[in-house]
């Protein structure tokens, strides 16, 4: 391959205590609890809204924060989150859960549908009444790498080529692009085609007229397979969504199915009222780190940030502790990942794990690390007992 050289200059925009990458529910969760805790932190997001594949992915289910056996599992975040989802649109939390009961759409579980765009405008001043700043449409290059110590990011935005400086960085990217780039071991993941789309029907109209169960009027269009693979296309192969022409294969398929099923219908009988804004794969790639995530019933960490349920029919009362060690690569002592990055091997670990409640766990812990390494002038290597137990969530 050609190789060319260019030399720019970049511009220093802003020096900040903590800088987190990627506006998901991991990003916005680190940003918000390292604002709160009293530091400085930009959120910098690379689309216009932030929520990434919880709203632009158009997910719109807010996985359990109980057990499945009526015990609550998380709090913090994850339960702000939860209610901040719907506070402006409609849900359908179970009474037992706290919510009202209006919508008929079966749920037991402290779980929720939500609609994603309302979600998304909402998490907005969730961040900047926090203090923390916001950037859009500014795309996170290369950080900045001093031997193993990160001393910001570049940035492309509308105003060019930029440099943040910043003490900690929190990777919230969703694909680990950061903490890869800076050259922390991660792994690759693996995703069956998933193309889902948000459409109604003439039918879906009309029911909703009869009932009113604004809930069930939007629903998914899936013009992919499921989780497990059920429906992913003869021949093709899976993806990791690592590279650009994956992903544009991954996306051009989709659209092109989606519009195959319609083909069939009469045109005038629905609408597609949604397509997704960002690539809907499970897991990209995810970091190494001090200590695995496998979600394992039960087992307890001297470094637990938190715990959680399982939201899988097979995971009914399980518990699993979530270790800071997840969060993190020992060679590298001031960057940390959040979401679905973390160091969780494939199959039960990154299942669990990469579920919007447990995305808002690990974002909240980053965010608190992030504070308390800054205010304390110290990198994630000396954290001390007492230091964990203050990140603690629940
Ligand atoms: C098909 C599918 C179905 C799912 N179903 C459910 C479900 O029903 N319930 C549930 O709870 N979970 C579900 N999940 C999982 C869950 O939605 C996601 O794993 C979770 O929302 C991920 O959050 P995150 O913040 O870690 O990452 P993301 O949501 O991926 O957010 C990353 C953000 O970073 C931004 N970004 C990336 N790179 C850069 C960069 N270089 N510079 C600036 N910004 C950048 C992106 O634009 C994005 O906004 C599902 C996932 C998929 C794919």
């Amino acid at each position: 391959m050609d190789v060319i050289k260019t030399e720019r200059t970049v511009t220093k925009k802003g020096s900040f205590d903590v800088i987190v990458v990627g506006g998901g529910i991991a990003g916005v969760s680190a940003a918000v609890s390292a604002a709160r805790a009293g530091v400085t932190a930009l959120l910098i997001e690379k689309s216009i809204n932030l929520g990434g594949l919880a709203t632009g992915g158009l997910i719109s289910w807010y996985e359990p924060l109980c057990d499945g056996k009526g015990q609550k599992m998380m709090c913090g975040m994850a339960e702000e989150l939860i209610r901040l989802s719907c506070r402006y649109g409609f849900d359908n939390l179970p009474t037992a859960w706290d919510g009202d009961g209006r919508n008929k759409q079966r749920n037991e579980r402290y779980s929720t549908f939500y609609s994603p765009g309302i979600f998304s405008a909402a998490l907005d001043s969730f961040v900047t009444d926090s203090g923390a700043q916001l950037r859009f449409d500014t795309l996170a290059t290369y950080p900045v790498m001093n031997g193993a110590h990160c001393e910001g990011v570049v940035v492309e935005s509308a105003d060019g080529c930029e440099f943040f400086e910043g003490k900690l960085v929190i990777d919230a990217t969703g694909d680990a692009s950061v903490m890869h780039r800076a050259g922390v071991p991660t792994v690759d993941g693996k995703n069956y085609m998933t193309y889902i789309s948000h459409w109604f029907t003439h039918d879906d109209a009309k029911k909703l007229a009869e009932d009113g169960d604004i809930c069930a009027f939007r629903r998914w269009l899936n013009a992919g397979s499921d989780m497990l693979g059920n429906g992913h296309p003869e021949g093709m192969k899976q993806v990791s969504g690592t590279t650009a022409d994956e992903i544009t294969e991954y996306v051009i398929t989709g659209k092109k199915r989606m519009l195959e099923r319609v083909a069939e219908l009469d045109k005038n009988s629905f609408d597609i009222m949604m397509i997704p804004t960002m690539p809907q794969f499970r897991t990209v790639r995810r970091i190494v780190g001090n200590t695995e995530f496998c979600a394992v019933d039960g087992q307890e960490f001297s470094d637990s940030i938190g715990a959680c349920g399982d939201f899988r029919p097979s995971g009914i009362g399980k518990h699993y502790q979530v270790p800071f060690g997840a969060l993190w690569n020992n060679s590298f002592p001031n960057l940390l990942a959040a979401g679905r990055i973390i160091s969780a091997p494939a199959g039960d670990g990154w299942e669990v794990s990469r579920v919007i409640p447990v995305c808002a766990l690990t974002g909240e812990a980053a965010g608190k690390a992030a504070a308390l390494c800054v205010k304390a002038s110290k990198t994630l290597d000396k954290l001390n007992a007492a230091d964990i137990e203050a990140i603690r969530v629940n």
